[in-house]
């Protein structure tokens, strides 16, 4: 496995000590909700029906997530991932990318995106300073892709991977759920897209909710598997990542541009390197994925509390980050009933 080097030296004037969780994990990097909704309802994530929408005057206004990573940065977070829900249905996103690139040591700040969007917000996107994407995939088929994501647009996320690689921001990641039964047998023909061209796919293990533990039992497919079936027809090797702060591990065909990747939760985890807290769009850090272990921020920054106060919130929340998720299969490892209420 690669060794990221992590410089923490180059604090902000003024800064606390870095970020470090009680296993001595350094945490440099935060996924940030800013909503919980989203314009596509997949099976594996959603209802039909949506969820129960936080009101917005409990969500976070940009400026208070901007004095919220002013806090981060100055304890030693370099990287932010904007999440959701959908980012791109949050109005005048580019305004909070400006914010957050304008921040001292925050020098990558990154987009996950189902891509509808994304064609039409991409150029003022990177104009305020996003440098990465990632975009969902679950099919390439337009009849399926209204079957999982229970709305039409294909053609809309296509036209968005496009924008992303014309505008250069690289790596493109595309990020796909594999189900059984529904797209497993489209394995190859997304490991194809990335022979030409610096695409970085990436095929992630279903994980359990509340509300999918069901369809989680039943359609779950491990990494191992999804990398058997492509290895059957064609030759894959180890690769190094294209950089970037996750867990996938990467495979290429021979001589190709882009990569597959597999992100493995349950068969194969990775919380020994884990680097990173999350912030939901009302304002609570997230200190695992699973697992209810959580901090409110909101209120102290609606109190008023400064950069030092919040940077103290943080350094609190690494006593109670867990080692470890505990996931199983058809066993949400915790209340939340999306990744859309956490930020995936
Ligand atoms: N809407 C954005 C998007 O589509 O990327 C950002 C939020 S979405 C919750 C982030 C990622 O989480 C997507 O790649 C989505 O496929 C993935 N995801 C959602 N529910 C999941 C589940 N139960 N298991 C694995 N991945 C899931």
């Amino acid at each position: 496995m690669a060794i990221e080097t992590i410089d923490l030296t180059r604090g902000v004037p003024g800064t606390v000590a870095p970020l470090a969780d009680a296993f001595a994990r350094p945490i440099t990097y935060v996924r940030i909700s800013v909503t919980d909704r989203c314009n596509l309802r997949c099976v594996y994530c959603m209802p039909e029906a949506g969820l129960p929408w936080i009101a917005k005057a409990e969500i976070l206004s940009f400026e208070e997530i901007g004095r919220i990573v002013e806090a981060a940065a100055s304890a030693g977070v370099r990287s932010i991932r904007l999440t959701g829900g959908e980012p791109l249905v949050r109005r005048d996103l580019a305004r909070l990318v400006r914010r957050l690139a304008a921040i001292d040591g925050i020098d990558d700040i990154s987009l996950s995106t189902n891509g509808l969007l994304l064609a039409e917000q991409c150029e003022e996107l990177v104009a305020a300073g996003l440098r990465r994407v990632n975009i969902s995939l679950d099919t390439l088929r337009p009849d399926r892709f209204a079957l999982i994501a229970r709305r039409p647009g294909l053609d809309r996320v296509l036209a968005g991977i496009e924008a992303a690689l014309a505008a250069g921001l690289g790596p493109v990641k595309l990020n796909c759920v594999v189900m059984r039964g529904q797209n497993d047998d489209e394995l190859l023909d997304f490991a194809e897209l990335t022979r030409d061209r610096p695409i970085f796919m990436r095929f992630i293990e279903m994980m359990p909710v509340v509300d999918n533990a069901e369809l989680q039992r039943d359609a779950y497919l491990s990494a191992a598997e999804m990398l058997g079936r492509i290895r059957e027809r064609e030759e894959l090797l180890p690769v190094p990542g294209p950089g970037g702060n996750g867990p996938a591990r990467y495979f290429a065909f021979p001589g190709a541009r882009g990569a597959v990747g597999v992100i493995s939760p349950l068969s194969h985890d990775y919380c020994d390197t884990c680097n990173r807290v999350r912030l939901t769009a009302d304002g609570r850090l997230r200190l695992c994925l699973f697992g209810d272990y959580e901090i409110d921020l909101r209120s102290p920054v609606r109190a008023g509390a400064g950069r030092e106060e919040l940077a103290a919130l943080f350094h609190g929340g690494m006593l109670i980050k867990p080692e470890r998720h505990h996931l199983k299969l058809g066993e949400a490892g915790s209340r939340m009933r999306a990744f859309s209420e956490i930020g995936g």
